[in-house]
């Protein structure tokens, strides 16, 4: 029986195949392939999600995939290589709401501890533009627009936490 190389979980080399081992970079103990001469890093999985409104209404989609199927929660998704982060957002939008969105406004960033991902890292963008009629497309079961007090709870914390920033500026601006 072989014991499991800890405590990460790349245990072979994507690009040799060869067993990985726990070596120091000079900073501290990483997987490292011996043949390639190649440390492999773990990263949060940077992610966007956008927060749009009508009046105070804000648009969620009901998830259609895990995970937290079903649940309501911000439009979004991962950041593909070779995109902007803003480049996501709109591909994201097109998948799971039919929206074509512009003018994309940095609200805030939320890194948080996954145990799918092990991290991920957000960047929440207010949509000020946008055209179409909104209807859930490959990505979303449902989608709607949920005045304040109708807002299901939404299950990811970063989520969470970068709709409270956008409601905080909000409600500065309006008072
Ligand atoms: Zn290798």
């Amino acid at each position: 029986m072989i014991e499991r190389p800890k405590p990460f979980e790349w245990n072979y080399c994507a690009i040799c195949g060869e067993p990985l081992e726990l070596s120091s970079d000079g900073e501290k103990e990483r997987p490292y392939c011996e043949t390639c001469g190649r440390f492999y890093y773990r990263n949060p999985l940077p992610a966007v999600c956008a927060i749009l409104t009508r009046g105070d209404e804000l648009l969620l989609v009901q998830r259609a995939v895990d995970p937290c199927r079903g649940h309501w929660s911000l439009p979004g998704g991962f950041v593909e290589l070779g995109e902007t982060t803003e480049e996501a957002l709109i591909r994201e939008m097109r998948e799971e709401t039919a929206l074509e969105v512009r003018g994309l406004r940095l609200i805030g960033v939320s890194t948080q501890h996954s145990l799918h991902y092990g991290g991920v890292m957000v960047l929440g963008y207010a949509v000020q533009e946008w055209s179409g009629e909104p209807h859930p497309d490959s990505d979303a079961l449902d989608i709607r627009f949920y005045t304040p007090d109708e807002r299901p709870p939404l299950p990811f914390p970063a989520h969470r936490e970068l709709l409270a920033i956008f409601d905080e500026t909000h409600m500065n601006r309006k008072g």
